[in-house]
């Protein structure tokens, strides 16, 4: 599953990409990381990117994409992905579009992270960091972590928090003013191709975390039935996205979709289900995205 979050700064993205990386097991590909690191390891792009730094300007953002793609051709990065703090304009989003199809990995979703203004700008201006461990705490919507007095892991004395910098009031109206003006247009972006998804990111952490599962299942049903084994599948099976079952049970399952039976009845049904049903789609499913994977990476080294 490709998958992009957009949301305000304070809207949770990070926070619930960490969430979704565990429990699809698809990597969270952060461009501030990706950056951090191709500087530290002094890679080509790296070097180009610290000079860029050096020099007070921005990274440009084909040298971003270029990061991006070196990311998406590790293997870890073929079940999918999630990207975080990108395309954060729509230069950006047109040349992500373009990059994902040459790889043939287009995205499968879009989730925007609601969170009312204010609500932003509480979450924020609440951000405290421990600059002794590095933990980030939060005054307003996270209290509790604070009041249970445990000792800092790295001093044994209380946490010494911290508000950065770039989270004071001043700054944070500054921040979500950028994100209205060159984030926002995305959402429209996105809705127009028909990937747009969006969720109510306010309350418990894990309730937002609960909705982002079910948009993004609602998703992944019919655009699999589609792409995968053209067809006949329920479109609503509410097991179908959660177990991650063999390919076989699956195109067998695909099989009796059309009949309409209780989900007691399908799984004694794919053990009947005759051989040579099955192979039809997940057989050449498989085939065809080992071959599709193949020409990604010769797709990745050639021009490079
Ligand atoms: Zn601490």
């Amino acid at each position: 599953m490709r998958i992009v979050l957009l949301g305000a700064p304070g809207s949770g993205k990070g926070t619930q990409s960490q969430r979704l990386m565990q429990q699809e097991h698809i990597p969270q590909i952060s461009t501030g990381d990706l950056l951090r690191a191709a500087v530290a390891h002094g890679t080509e792009l790296g070097r180009k990117a610290k000079e860029a730094m050096d020099g007070g300007r921005l990274v440009a953002d084909e040298l971003v994409l270029g990061l991006i793609r070196e990311r998406l051709a590790e293997p870890d990065a073929r079940r999918g992905f999630i990207l975080d703090g990108f395309p954060r304009n729509l230069a950006q989003a047109q040349a992500l579009d373009r990059l994902l199809a040459t790889l043939r990995q287009p995205l499968d979703a879009v989730v925007q992270l609601e969170v009312d203004y204010a609500e932003l700008v509480r979450r924020i201006s609440g951000r405290r960091t421990c600059a002794d461990c590095g933990r980030v705490f939060n005054l307003f919507t996270a209290p509790g972590q604070l009041s249970k007095n445990e000792p800092c892991p790295s001093s044994d004395a209380p946490h010494r928090l911290m508000q950065r910098p770039d989270d004071n009031e001043a700054t944070v109206s500054e921040r979500l003013r950028v994100y209205d003006e060159q984030t926002r247009p995305l959402i429209e972006f996105y809705r127009a191709r028909g990937l747009l998804r969006t969720i109510n990111a306010e309350g418990e952490v894990d309730e937002v975390t609960r909705r982002l599962e079910q948009a993004l299942h609602a998703v992944a049903r019919p655009k699999a039935a589609k792409t995968a084994r053209g067809a006949t599948r329920k479109p609503r099976s509410p097991k179908r996205a959660q177990t991650r079952r063999g390919a076989p049970r699956r195109a067998a399952k695909s099989a009796s979709g059309m009949r309409r039976k209780p989900a007691t009845d399908t799984s004694a049904a794919s053990k009947r289900a005759p051989a040579r049903r099955a192979p039809s789609g997940a057989r050449t499913g498989g085939r065809r995205s080992a071959r599709r994977a193949r020409r990604q990476t010769r797709n990745l080294r050639g021009p490079e």
